[in-house]
């Protein structure tokens, strides 16, 4: 049986920030991964000037150049008129402001670029088709057992292992689920598929009475990431592979925009996600096992932070091992110290941007203009979104 120091359940970006992390400070690490290749969804996702502070820190500056998006702004646009407020600065002013950018990525470049790290350091860190199924532990060990009956120990065991975590149901029983009432569509579009006026390197978040709608450029411009969230009680799947139709997402902003329109139009394959939500878990470890990321407290995506998060827990974790490795107790309970209390502050206010970003009253003309001065002007998004920018997890002190 394969003995390790540490096991990372999970090959999602979350599981290979933290191998990466744990490779850095030099302790061993083993990433099992259910699936049989590594892959990401075929979707954007958004690293706010804190993700990138620790990707950074990572040693990725280099690798994530080549892939990025850095857009020059982001605006606000009214879902029927296409009216259009500059919102705030992103790319060059973001670095300016907090020391590092906010990037825009397809999910697959990114997820490469930590699995490249990752296997620059230890090339046999990732072993694949390997579906966790249960874990257990003594004073001495931890262990994980696979569906394929093998099994493997480690000092210690991480879950990275995603919203549907086998780790967290292991240690801790099933979570009840509530939905939202809220469904996301997502895709992606080749840039040169879209009329020119909208092939542009801005952010465009489209605000209206019962949804959403964002877009931004993702791979260095060479795909427009579409990304919605629609006010819906009939889907309660939560999955990244779940296909819609076009007919079906265009029903769902039926009445938007012409520019909103041609945007779902130019989507090849438009998938669809449940949102829902858990009650925050007052512990995430047990012994010598701990859960990350969205296996201990998956968000809804009103902030953008879930990945952005869990990147930070995957940096700390890591400290906190290599400080404490003689103390599992202590190793895991400092980790949490830190971590508590900020992603629960994520969790909380996510769901509180939720009512801003689906508020009935969008849909009259007076109310809109009120709503873009009252909750989104650029004072109030520094409210909003500066204590999360600045939070520097590399100068946490474990
Ligand atoms: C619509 C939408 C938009 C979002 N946008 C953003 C954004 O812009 N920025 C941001 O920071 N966050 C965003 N998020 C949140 C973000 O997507 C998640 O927080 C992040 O993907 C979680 O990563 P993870 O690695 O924890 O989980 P996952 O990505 O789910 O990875 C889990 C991995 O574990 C593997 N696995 C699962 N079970 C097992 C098992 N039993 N054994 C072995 N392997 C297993 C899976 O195959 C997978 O590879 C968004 C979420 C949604 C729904």
């Amino acid at each position: 049986m394969p003995t390790h120091k540490v096991i990372v359940v999970g090959g999602g970006i979350v599981g290979l920030a933290a191998a990466l992390a744990l490779l850095k400070r030099g302790i061993d690490v083993q990433l099992y991964e259910q699936a049989g290749q590594l892959q990401e969804a075929g979707a954007g996702i958004q690293i706010g000037a804190n993700g990138t502070r620790v990707l950074y820190a990572l040693g990725l500056e280099r690798a994530l150049a080549n892939v990025q998006a850095v857009p020059v702004a982001r605006e606000l646009r009214h879902w029927s008129t296409g009216e259009t407020w500059t919102w705030f600065e992103l790319g060059e002013s973001s670095a300016r402001r907090f020391g590092t950018p906010h990037l825009m990525f397809h999910r697959g470049d990114l997820h490469a670029a930590l699995a490249n790290a990752v296997t620059s350091l230890k090339p046999d860190a990732i072993a694949l088709g390997k579906k966790c199924v249960a874990v257990g532990q003594t004073a001495e060990r931890a262990e994980v057992r696979f569906e394929d009956g093998t099994r493997a120990t480690a000092s210690f065991v991480i879950g990275a292992d995603g919203i549907h975590s086998t780790v967290r149901a292991a240690l801790f029983g099933r979570s009840e689920v509530e939905f939202t009432g809220c469904v996301a569509w997502r895709g992606l579009i080749p840039m040169d598929l879209l009329p020119a006026h909208l092939r542009r390197m801005v952010g465009t978040n489209w605000l209206g009475p019962r949804g959403f709608l964002l877009h931004y450029p993702v791979r260095r411009g060479e795909l427009m990431n579409v990304v919605s969230i629609v006010e819906r009680d009939d889907w309660r799947v939560e999955s990244w592979v779940i296909e819609g139709t076009t007919r079906e997402f265009a029903d769902d902003f039926c009445g938007w925009h012409a520019d909103v329109q041609a945007l779902i139009e130019a989507i090849e394959t438009p998938y669809k996600w449940a949102l829902m939500v858990r009650a925050p878990m007052p512990v995430w470890s047990l012994g010598r096992i701990t859960l990350l990321g969205d296996a201990c407290h998956p968000t809804l995506p009103f902030l953008g932070q879930g990945a952005v998060m869990a990147i930070e827990d995957a940096y700390i974790v890591a400290a906190c091992l290599e400080k404490y490795f003689r103390d599992p107790a202590k190793a895991f309970s400092r980790y949490e110290e830190i971590r508590h209390e900020r992603t629960a502050a994520v969790v909380r206010k996510a769901q509180e941007n939720r009512a801003m970003a689906f508020e009935p009253r969008l849909a009259e003309k007076d109310a809109f203009a009120d709503a873009i001065a009252r909750d989104w002007m650029k004072v109030r998004v520094s409210e909003r979104l500066d204590w999360l920018y600045n939070y520097d997890a590399t100068a946490i002190g474990v």
